[in-house]
């Protein structure tokens, strides 16, 4: 049986086709020298890898080195590789002549089927049509030819705001317990960075699932505990509780730690056992199945240009504060806090990144390309085939609507519905000229502006648009925003 080599996020058993496969794990030092890294992903990066090498024992041979090619040359024998995630990862292992690529591995629809369902169809690829296919598929939240409940989408049901008492009720995730490895990944973090390797964000104890068993034991408390209340407030923001009803699975998915398939069959059983709400589940299996697929197909499908695109001609570069994820610098109550939680824990759920921070960059002209680089780098769960359709598609509109039927653009009004943040600003959401201006207001109708003419008309930005021609003091929130420009908020 050939030796299969697993990169740092093919972690998981389903990474393997026999219990006792020989393996090969490789840490690579260059990694962490060619990116500014979140000091909590490098560590989970590292805790994860090593965590897995010690597991297999003899059954791995574990090479630490400086990079992939030098490691690769001590070992004499042929490999096997599951395919890789990223396209230079993918062209480095194809020009390899020991090494067999096998077909990918961690999501739940194969390439060759999206592939086959994307040919077939006219018209833009739009995610709510490769859902339907995926469930049917699959046979997921089927009963015989109908979907469960009638309906393929439980989301009308799923938009609440957070509850006025700000809790939901739901018990906190179990948090890992951190053991010896992860103090030896703390011990030689330390000594990269005063070797010179740069890392930013606060280090903290680790939050996310280093191991099979850690994610799966998150996984069963979120089906038991949590999932219930994950529809209804799916899109809820809260100062006093960043996690909410969310999974905190995604490192978890993306390390290879857990296989797609579990969650979205273990979420079924617990409509059809436990008596979950069926909009919860459907939400989440939409997440899983629906959205992490889809994103991972479309970064092959469409092909390496498409995270080159900048149909909004946004040429601002990101602004220090914002790299650095200073969110003391920042007065903007929503977003100091989300860049807070950035900042202390690497992690933000869906709403934050796309109505804050993808919100935010996107009303101040931020070049798309450098936002990709940030948020791939700041968050735990950040990969490069995740970043090109959640920030080059969906947050960013930089293709002008390949995914989304128009750009993820809104004022503090949104943000107010669907927080508790405005309250304790000091900006207030309705205004949009002086003092008191809601940054986010005043850049939604300024980003407008400057986008009249680039933004396709369509049925669905029609109404903002007539809103827009109507404002009597344009020329002045448009002449404020320029002079805010990429400072702190
Ligand atoms: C600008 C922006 C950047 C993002 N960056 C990442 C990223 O680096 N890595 C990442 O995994 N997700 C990313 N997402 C998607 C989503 O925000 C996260 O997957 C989710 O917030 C992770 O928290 P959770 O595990 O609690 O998810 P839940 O809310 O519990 O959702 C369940 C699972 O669904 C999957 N999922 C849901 N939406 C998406 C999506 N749009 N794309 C991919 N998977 C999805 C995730 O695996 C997630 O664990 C991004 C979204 C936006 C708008
Ligand atoms: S008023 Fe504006 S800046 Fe302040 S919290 Fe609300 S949306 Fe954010």
């Amino acid at each position: 049986m050939s030796r299969r080599w697993l990169f740092a996020d093919q972690l998981g058993p389903h990474f393997l086709d026999e219990r006792k496969q020989p393996v090969l794990l490789i840490e690579s030092k260059a990694v962490f020298r060619r990116r500014v890294y979140h000091r909590q992903k490098a560590h989970l990066i590292l805790s994860a890898l090593r965590h897995r090498a010690a597991e297999l024992g003899d059954q791995a041979i574990f090479l630490r080195g400086e990079t992939y090619g030098q490691a690769l040359r001590t070992v004499r024998e042929p490999l096997e590789v599951c395919h890789p995630t990223s396209r230079r990862a993918l062209e480095f292992v194809r020009e390899l002549d020991r090494v067999t690529v096998l077909p990918a591995r961690g999501h739940v629809t194969s390439l060759e089927d999206f592939a086959d369902w994307a040919d077939g169809r006219r018209g833009a690829l739009r995610m709510e049509a490769f859902y339907r296919f995926a469930r049917e598929h699959h046979g997921v939240l089927m009963d015989g030819h109908e979907p469960a409940g009638g309906r393929w989408s439980f989301d009308t049901e799923n938009r609440e705001p957070p509850p006025k008492d700000g809790r939901l009720g739901v018990p906190a995730p179990p948090m890992p317990k951190e053991d010896d490895i992860d103090a030896e990944v703390r011990a030689d973090l330390d000594r990269w960075a005063r070797e010179g390797i740069r890392f930013t964000g606060r280090d903290g104890p680790r939050r996310f699932p280093a191991t099979a068993g850690e994610a799966t034991a998150r996984l069963r408390h979120f089906l038991r505990h949590r999932l219930a209340a994950f529809g209804r407030y799916e899109d809820a923001m809260l100062s006093t509780d960043p996690w909410l009803a969310h999974s905190l699975l995604s490192s978890s998915f993306n390390l290879g730690l857990l296989d797609p398939m579990e969650a979205v069959r273990g979420a079924e059983r617990a409509y059809r056992r436990q008596g979950a709400p069926l909009a919860a589940v459907e939400g989440f299996v939409r997440q899983v199945m629906g959205w992490r697929d889809y994103v991972w197909h479309t970064y092959w499908y469409f092909g390496r240009g498409w995270g080159d695109s900048n149909e909004l001609s946004a040429r601002r570069s990101l602004p220090d504060w914002w790299r650095d994820l200073d969110a003391d610098a920042v007065d903007a109550r929503c977003l100091a806090d989300v860049l807070t939680g950035v900042r202390d824990r690497a992690w933000a759920h869906h709403i934050p990144r796309l109505m804050v921070l993808g919100n935010y960059a996107l009303q101040r002209g931020w070049r798309p390309a450098e936002l990709v680089e940030w948020f791939h780098t700041r968050f735990v769960d950040g990969y490069e085939w995740v970043m090109t359709g959640n920030v080059v598609g969906m947050s960013q509109y930089a293709d002008l609507g390949r995914m989304t039927t128009k750009p993820y653009v809104a004022g503090g009004a949104y943000i107010n519905r669907m927080s508790d943040y405005c309250g304790g600003c000091r900006y207030d959401p309705r205004q949009r000229v002086g003092e008191d201006a809601c940054p986010f207001t005043a850049g939604h109708w300024a980003f407008l502006a400057r986008n009249r003419s680039r933004i396709p008309a369509n049925a669905r930005m029609a109404r903002t648009m007539k809103q827009l021609s109507r404002l009597g003091d344009l020329d002045a929130v448009v002449a404020q925003e320029k002079r805010r420009g990429s400072d702190p908020p």
